[in-house]
């Protein structure tokens, strides 16, 4: 703790991570709540309401995570909470079909024109595992390409050059993934659409698929150069090939129809996940019904899970996608226009070269002068800044993505006393971030 620049105690929190390592690796479910690059204790949260989270050791934050973007209602949004209630009561698991799934397929179909055909699985990971299976057996072809900095969960053949997690790690890679999985993807600088052409000519008849985060949120916000998009698109057009469009970070939280309800690019299959979950396990891939004909029991791609639609889960997913009208999404959008631009006052202020980027309400601070295109642009920020800033914001209430390679989040509950809590505690955050030293 000493070494911290702002010392300050969360000794319940301390106790339970504590406990906590002593039987679970690293003392956490998944490595960026451990507060690795930051340091320090990470805060176990017993509850949280509307914009606050609250802590084991009793203090209240502003949650600017929002549980990684599900919690875009905010935290125990009340018809969400009656939903679960309700759905609960009935028994939480049949393992057979159920209204519930058709339901939130339903919505979702009806918000995203390219989805024609929905199959709802548990995790984020899961739908772009399947949806990359899928694409293989469709194509009857074998290279997957991805971008360096785009996460799209923890797939093995997709974690080479990954970004949360691995890049607040700096591991080039991970054990565990075989040269024969990792041989089959080919990683590209994002927003270079030069160089995806060049992958094209130079293995062709082989690549499966190009899969891309619909705008990009793990590297820190850095959405696509305008055309970027509907270049892979047609380049995957003209060479046999699937474009899938990872939406599970911004799928039903940039628009009503997530990603594809701003930039109108139609995705052959496309993945979801966090916001359609309403803060339970569900997520989803789909797209075009004749790749999608290709899934068991319809085709003879396997796919299956257990504990897939859910009727908890779909019941909160429903209730809080049924919230999500036009006057949410633009309550959450005035949020983060107003937080962006009090961050950015603050740091001016303090003379604290900075870029805010955004991706509709998805915003992050990078600690650089400069715009951030790719990975490389955004692995050249300061981040000892960040964590000064970082430790700064928490020890006056404010919860912040715990890694300078993260987007931030904001709900329909952050309200006038939420933002008046973030605009008090910037002023010495700022300082902090100026005075920062590597
Ligand atoms: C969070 C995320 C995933 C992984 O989802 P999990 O539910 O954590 O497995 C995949 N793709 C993107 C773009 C994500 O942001």
């Amino acid at each position: 703790m000493s070494e911290l620049p702002y010392p300050y105690e969360a000794p319940v929190s301390q106790a339970l991570f504590d406990r906590a390592a002593a039987v679970t690796p690293g003392g956490v479910n998944s490595p960026v709540r451990a507060f690795r690059a930051v340091g320090g204790t990470p805060r176990f949260m017993v509850s949280g309401s509307g914009p606050y989270l609250k802590d084991a050791d009793g203090r209240e934050y502003v949650d600017l995570v929002c549980s990684w973007g599900p919690m875009i209602l905010g935290h125990a949004h009340p018809e969400v909470i009656a939903a679960v209630q309700e759905a609960v009561a009935h028994g939480t698991s049949f393992g057979t079909p159920g209204e519930g799934e058709v339901a939130l397929a339903e919505e979702m179909v009806n918000r995203v024109g390219p989805l024609e055909r929905v199959r709802l699985v548990s995790s984020g990971t899961e739908a772009t595992m399947s949806a990359i299976r899928l694409a293989r057996g469709f194509t009857r072809r074998s290279k997957v390409v991805k971008f360096a900095g785009c996460y799209h969960g923890h797939v093995d053949s997709l974690l080479a050059a990954a970004g949360s997690g691995l890049a607040t790690f700096a591991l080039p890679d991970t054990p565990g993934v075989t040269g024969a999985q990792a041989g089959d993807t080919i990683v590209l600088p994002y927003n270079d659409a030069d160089a995806v052409r060049a992958a094209f000519a130079a293995h062709p008849g082989e690549i499966a698929c190009v899969i891309t985060e619909a705008s990009p949120g793990n590297m820190g916000v850095v959405p696509p150069l305008p055309g970027f998009n509907q270049q892979l698109k047609d380049l995957c057009a003209a060479n046999g090939a699937l474009y899938i469009s990872d939406e599970v970070m911004t799928g039903f939280r940039t628009s009503r129809a997530g990603w594809y309800g701003v930039d109108g690019v139609e995705p052959d299959l496309m993945t979801f996940g966090k916001v359609m979950g309403g803060g339970f396990p569900a997520a989803a891939f789909g797209g075009r019904a004749d790749v999608m004909a290709h899934l068991a029991p319809a085709g003879p791609v396997y796919q299956a899970g257990t504990l897939s639609g859910n009727p908890v889960a779909t019941a909160a997913g429903l209730a809080q996608l049924r919230l999500l009208d036009e006057a949410a999404y633009s309550t959450v959008d005035s949020v983060s226009r107003q937080i962006q631009a009090m961050v950015s006052e603050a740091l001016t202020k303090e003379g604290v070269a900075h870029t805010l980027q955004n991706a509709s309400n998805m915003f992050s601070v990078f600690f650089t002068d400069r715009p951030v295109r790719d990975y490389e642009d955004a692995k050249a920020q300061e981040s000892y800044r960040f964590t000064a800033f970082f430790h700064a914001m928490l020890a006056n209430g404010v919860y912040l993505p715990p890694s300078s390679f993260e987007s931030w989040f904001v709900s329909t509950a952050h309200d006038e006393t939420a933002l008046q809590r973030i605009a008090d505690a910037l002023p010495a955050a700022a300082r902090a971030a100026a005075e920062a030293t590597a």
